[in-house]
């Protein structure tokens, strides 16, 4: 829950900077890594919108694959999980390279 009221305070703070009073809708990304269930995360907004700028706004979210490098096969690989070996050669992941996003990507106001 904390983790929506956050997104809804940088989204009324991008609103207001913008000059707008209504937020229509709040474009979020959440990488498939960032441990983030989205159904709550819909489910939180519903409720914790009541009284913002977002009201009767939606929210969007965009998921984002999770990503890594393999040091043993020099190239990217997916990634389902946070702590990962990759599925081609057995290797530890040494790096995520996508899937912890968490963040508004865009919001539209009037
Ligand atoms: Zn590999």
């Amino acid at each position: 829950m904390s983790l929506i009221t956050n997104i809804l305070a940088i989204a009324e703070d991008q609103a207001r900077a913008g000059g707008a009073e209504i937020i229509n809708r709040i474009e979020v990304q959440v990488g498939a890594l960032a441990g983030v269930e989205i159904h709550s995360l819909e489910f939180c907004f519903s409720i914790a919108r009541a009284g913002t700028m977002a009201a009767q706004g939606e929210l969007v979210v965009h998921e984002i694959a999770g990503k890594g490098w393999c040091e043993g096969c020099r190239a990217e690989v997916s990634l389902d999980f946070f702590v990962a070996v990759c599925s081609e050669c057995g290797q530890t992941i040494t790096e995520v390279l996508a899937g912890r996003e968490l963040q508004v990507r865009c919001i539209n106001v009037d």
